[in-house]
């Protein structure tokens, strides 16, 4: 019989805590690779829940948080909001969502977002599934996105791609 509950903010399912069921796959490439596309395809074939970090941190920007104007700096500069803060937020979406199979999008973008993420989680993940596109490819796709992003200009993808090597 298969049994869950949550307790103090702790799911467990089976006698396991949510750190021990939990199934998460990192989904990494550079800015403009396809993650976001890729993962809602995934999403409708599979039982995942997709959440992306710039996603997350962009609506706490629009909730208006404390945190809402160093992050805003921090992705139109195209440098990484500290741990501590992407990190909570994929943590509360998760215990939000019900699930316990996740596509986490764009993160870790460093070693010490990965760090940060198992030792708040307790979580492992299972394994890093890496979009490998062309500079030049991903350039034409961010200028091409349209979706009204303070970061899709060209002088913050150049920082971006920085970033991101
Ligand atoms: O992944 P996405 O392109 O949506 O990320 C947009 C921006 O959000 C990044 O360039 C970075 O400034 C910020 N970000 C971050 N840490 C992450 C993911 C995104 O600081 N783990
Ligand atoms: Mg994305």
């Amino acid at each position: 019989m298969v049994t869950a509950s949550v307790e103090n903010g702790v799911a467990s399912q089976n006698g396991q805590t949510f750190a021990q069921s939990a199934k998460v796959v990192f989904v990494l490439g550079g800015p403009g690779s396809g993650k976001g596309t890729q993962c809602a395809s995934i999403v409708e074939q599979f039982a995942f829940t997709h959440l992306s970090a710039g996603d997350l941190l962009r609506a706490e920007i629009s909730s208006g948080s404390e945190n809402g104007l160093m992050i805003q700096n921090m992705i139109k500069e195209g440098k990484i909001v500290p741990s501590e803060v992407t990190v909570k937020l994929l943590q509360n979406a998760m215990e939000r969502s019900g699930n316990d199979k996740f596509l986490i999008d764009g993160f870790p973008r460093n070693e010490e977002n990965r760090a940060a993420f198992e030792l708040v989680t307790g979580i492992t993940p299972e394994f890093i599934l890496f979009f490998d596109c062309p500079e030049e490819e991903m350039e034409r796709r961010l200028l091409g996105r349209n979706q009204g992003r303070v970061d899709d200009n060209i002088e913050t993808i150049k920082k971006t791609f920085q970033s991101f090597h």
